[in-house]
């Protein structure tokens, strides 16, 4: 056997309607599904889709709750520049960027992989930008109980670029603070780490 498998398990009757709708969807806008290069596209799009997807059926709570540990730190911890990707409710389409995540611990630090992974949760399913900062920002808040939380959420949307008002290079900042760092100097030392260019 070997030493490591990354084991991918879909739901079989899941994926199968899920194929079904993108092979109609392929035939509607015009594509001949039968052609070679797109006999599997159908099964590929909806395996696409239901690990773009996945987050629904994942419980960020207990992610946390699973790495939780008691110490007695209780300065700032800031995880910046998290890769996000999801999927505007509005139009299906990509939406993506870096997430930076910061609390101060009251009596608990929680596992730093575990933070990125509760970004994943929630960008892993139909979203608004709005809503996914403040699902993070919720989340850490009620699991961890921290003495203050912040999120700020740097984003490029496709559904504005590729379409409607095709503006390439706008970027979409949403943010959300709780606790210590509804103090303004508390937030602007926040903001001033995670601008900094420490490479
Ligand atoms: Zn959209």
């Amino acid at each position: 056997m070997a030493p490591y498998r990354n084991l991918e398990e879909y739901n079989i009757e899941i994926t199968n309607e899920v194929k079904d709708h993108f092979s109609k969807i392929m035939d509607d806008i015009g594509e001949d599904v039968t052609r070679e290069g797109l006999v599997k596209t159908p099964e590929r799009a909806a395996k696409a889709m239901l690990f773009l997807t996945q987050g629904y059926k994942q419980d960020a709570e207990e992610i946390l709750k699973g790495a939780m540990f008691a110490e007695d730190y209780d300065d700032m911890v800031i995880i910046k520049d998290i890769e996000l990707y999801s999927l505007c409710e509005h139009h299906m389409l990509p939406f993506f960027g870096k997430a930076h995540v910061a609390y101060i611990p009251n009596g608990h630090i929680v596992g730093l992989s575990k933070i990125p992974r509760v970004v994943d949760v929630f960008a892993r399913r139909l979203q608004v930008q709005e809503r996914l900062t403040h699902d993070i920002l919720e989340c850490i808040n009620k699991t961890l109980k921290p003495k203050g939380v912040a999120v700020v959420i740097e984003a490029a949307h496709m559904c504005m670029m590729m379409r409607g008002v095709q503006k390439q290079n706008s970027v979409t900042t949403t943010s959300g603070f709780r606790g210590q760092f509804e103090k303004i100097e508390t937030r602007n030392e926040f903001l001033k780490l995670v601008s900094a260019d420490l490479s």
